[in-house]
C-alpha cells in the first residue's frame, strides 16, 4: 500500500514493509547498549595490552639473563666484561647467545630495531651480569625477579 492512499480494509490492518522500521527508543536504546559495551571494553583491553607488555618485558629480561649464564659457561673473560648496554654491539648479541638485541615493548619505537638505545628500550646489564630494571611501562617494569 502506498502511504496517502486509503487501501482496503485488509490493507490497512497488516502493516505494509514501507511502515517497517525502528522507533526512535530503540534506535536510542540500541546505541545506549553499545556505548556501555565500548566503555567496559576499552579499559580491559588497555589493561591487556599492559599486562602482554609486561609479560614480554619479563621474557626478555630472563632471555638476557639465561644468555648471560651461557656466556658464563664458555666465556675466558670475566662477567663484568658484559656490563653496559645489550645491542648489537654487545658480546652478547651472537648466534650462540642472544639471535638478536631485545627491547621492552613498551619504549618507544626505535629507528634501528636491530641495535636500539637504552631510551629505545634497550636493556643494560650490570658488572656482576644482572640485568637492571626496566624504566618503561606504566608502572614501570621494573625487574622480573622483584
Ligand atoms: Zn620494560
Amino acid at each position: 500500500m502506498r502511504r496517502g492512499s486509503l487501501g482496503t480494509a485488509g490493507e490497512r490492518g497488516a502493516p505494509s514493509m514501507s511502515d517497517a522500521g525502528f522507533t526512535l527508543v530503540e534506535l536510542m536504546a540500541v546505541v545506549l547498549i553499545i556505548g556501555i559495551l565500548i566503555a567496559i571494553g576499552i579499559p580491559v583491553f588497555h589493561t591487556m595490552a599492559r599486562r602482554a607488555q609486561t609479560k614480554t618485558c619479563y621474557a626478555n629480561q630472563r632471555a638476557i639473563e639465561s644468555a648471560v649464564v651461557v656466556w658464563g659457561v664458555d666465556a675466558t673473560q670475566p662477567v663484568s666484561a658484559l656490563a653496559g648496554v645489550v645491542n648489537a654491539s654487545s658480546l652478547l648479541v651472537s648466534p650462540q647467545y642472544l639471535k638478536r638485541a631485545p627491547r621492552c615493548p613498551a619504549a618507544p619505537d626505535s629507528a634501528n630495531p636491530g641495535n636500539p638505545t637504552p631510551a629505545e628500550g634497550a636493556y643494560s646489564l650490570g658488572t656482576s651480569g644482572d640485568v637492571l630494571p626496566c624504566v618503561f611501562g606504566d608502572p614501570q617494569h621494573g625487574s622480573f625477579l622483584d
